[in-house]
């Protein structure tokens, strides 16, 4: 589970985010001004959410003070007034921004964005979508901190999707996927008893699922989000 420290004076915004991205699956952490975002840091997170304009301060000079440091993903949640001064933010090297009023989806995927590049900059070897992360040294599956036992037949078809989130796999793609690397004998039908499989061992609710998704008409994907 990843850890966002939201560092945002308008009490507002910081509940809305908080119970929104908690929803998504993310621990959170609040500050309302830089004193109280020195202490969290100990704690360690994997990515801060930085609003410019905090009482005790600017946002910048958190950030700089941090990357002095230390690199955590860091996006800033800034004004319309401040839009200017963000591209200061960017050559200081912030992974990103969103203007007040932002739709919280759009920060969602925002979210996601950056820690995605974060760590296939940083962790080429581990896929994480959502709460599930696919160590690939080792071959195993674990959801939050618990091992998910998977077939390899089951771990090749979660692989294949899990390598690109987003990406719509066809029935046809998988199956030739899996074709070459297995001598179970695979069609069709038994592709949607190996979708359901996964499903029941990494789905919240495998009736619903969030991770692999059904495209209608098309075939799979794994969604990193949403
Ligand atoms: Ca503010």
């Amino acid at each position: 589970m990843h850890k966002i420290l939201i560092v945002e004076d308008d009490e507002t915004i910081r509940m809305g985010l908080k119970y929104f991205l908690e929803n998504e699956h993310f621990e959170m952490m609040e500050a309302s001004n830089i004193e109280e975002a020195k202490f969290k840091l100990d704690d360690q997170p994997d990515l801060i959410l930085l609003d410019l304009g905090l009482p005790d301060g600017n946002g910048f000079d958190l950030f700089e003070m941090i990357r002095q440091h230390d690199h955590i993903p860091t996006i800033f949640l800034t004004a319309v007034d401040e839009e200017v001064s963000i591209v200061r933010g960017l050559d200081m090297g912030a992974d990103d921004y969103v203007t007040k009023p932002f739709k919280a989806r759009e920060l969602l995927s925002r979210i996601n964005n950056v820690l995605r590049r974060y760590h296939r900059k940083h962790d080429q070897n581990m896929i994480r979508i959502q709460n599930i992360t696919i160590d690939l040294n080792g071959a195993r599956v674990r959801k939050g901190d618990i091992d998910v036992m998977l077939t390899a037949l089951e771990y090749r078809i979660l692989l294949i999707l899990g390598l690109h989130p987003g990406k719509v796999y066809s029935r046809e793609q998988i199956l030739a996927d899996i074709w070459d690397t297995n001598e179970a004998f695979v069609n069709d039908n038994t592709l949607t008893v190996y979708i359901k499989r996964i499903r029941e061992k990494i789905e919240d609710d495998p009736n619903n699922p969030k991770i692999i998704l059904t495209v209608r008409g098309l075939g799979y994907k794994v969604s990193a989000h949403e």
